[in-house]
C-alpha cells in the first residue's frame, strides 16, 4: 500500500476528514511535490531537539484534527532563531488554542523549517459536482482572494495545461519579473500543478485540496502549508 492510501485510510479510520498538516506534506513528497522539512513534537524536549536537527530558523505551528485555519487562532509562529524562543513558542501556541478553541485536540506542535519569503502562489483542487477533480492555480494573497486571478482545468492534465495555466492567469507579468524583480522558476510551478492533477486523480477520496502557499523561487519552490479534506 502507498503512503497516500495508508494516511487516507487511518484518518477514515479514525473519523477524520481533513488530514493533518505533517499527513498532507508526506502525500504532496510521494507525488514529487517540494515540501518544507517538517518534525510533530509532542512536547518542549522534542520541540528543541528537532528544531536543532532542522537547523535555525524554524517555524512552529498547531497541529490539531479540529483546526483547520492555524494562524485564526494564532497557531502558527515564524522566525525562531533560538532555543529559548522555541520554548517560548511551544508554550505561546499551546496557550493560544486552549484560549481560542478549548475543546481542540492537540497532537503536537510541527517544526519546520523556515521558507525564505519570495512570490506566494497557491494551488488548489476541489471535485466538482459536474466536473470531478478540478485543479486551480493563482498568486497568492489579493490576487487569489480578491482580484479572483485564477485558472482552472479538469483533471487529469497534461505539462502544457500546467504550463498554459500559469501563462494565462492576469498576474503572470509578476512571475516573469519586472524592474529588479527575477523571474520565478515556472518550470518547478508547473511540475507542482501537474503533480497535484496526478494526486487528485489517483485518489478521489479528496474533495479539497489547498497548497497555500508556496514559496516560488528563481531556482525551485517549496510548499509552506498544504491542507487536504477528505469526502
Ligand atoms: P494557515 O493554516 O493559517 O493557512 P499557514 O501554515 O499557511 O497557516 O501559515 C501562515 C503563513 O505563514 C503562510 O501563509 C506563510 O506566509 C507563513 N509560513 C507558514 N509556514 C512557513 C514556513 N515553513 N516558512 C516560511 N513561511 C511560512
Ligand atoms: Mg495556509
Amino acid at each position: 500500500m502507498t503512503k497516500t492510501s495508508e494516511i487516507i485510510s487511518t484518518a477514515y479510520r479514525e473519523k477524520r476528514k481533513s488530514l493533518l498538516e505533517p499527513e498532507a506534506k508526506t502525500i504532496c513528497q510521494e507525488y514529487n511535490i517540494p515540501v518544507t522539512k517538517v518534525k510533530l513534537a509532542k512536547n518542549i524536549d522534542q520541540a528543541l531537539k528537532f528544531a536543532h536537527e532542522i537547523g535555525y530558523p524554524i517555524v512552529m505551528k498547531i497541529v490539531s484534527p479540529d483546526i483547520i485555519h492555524k494562524s485564526d487562532i494564532d497557531g502558527v509562529i515564524l522566525n525562531l532563531t533560538t532555543q529559548a524562543a522555541t520554548i517560548e513558542a511551544f508554550n505561546a501556541i499551546i496557550n493560544n488554542v486552549r484560549k481560542h478553541k478549548p475543546k481542540a485536540r492537540i497532537i503536537g506542535v510541527l517544526i519546520q523549517e523556515m521558507a525564505p519569503s519570495s512570490t506566494e502562489v497557491i494551488v488548489g483542487a476541489i471535485k466538482d459536482n459536474q466536473f470531478g477533480p478540478t485543479i486551480m492555480f493563482g498568486l497568492g494573497g489579493i490576487f487569489v482572494e480578491i482580484l479572483e486571478d485564477v485558472a482552472f482545468r479538469v483533471a487529469p492534465i497534461t505539462k502544457r495545461d500546467a504550463e498554459n495555466m500559469i501563462t494565462e492567469i492576469k498576474a503572470y507579468p509578476v512571475l516573469k519579473g519586472y524592474r529588479n524583480q527575477p523571474a520565478v522558476d515556472t518550470k518547478a510551478i508547473a511540475d507542482i500543478i501537474f503533480n497535484t492533477s496526478r494526486l487528485i486523480t489517483d485518489h478521489q477520496e479528496i474533495k479539497e485540496l489547498d497548497l497555500n502557499p508556496i514559496m516560488a523561487y528563481e531556482n525551485g519552490a517549496k510548499t509552506v502549508d498544504a491542507r487536504i479534506i477528505l469526502e
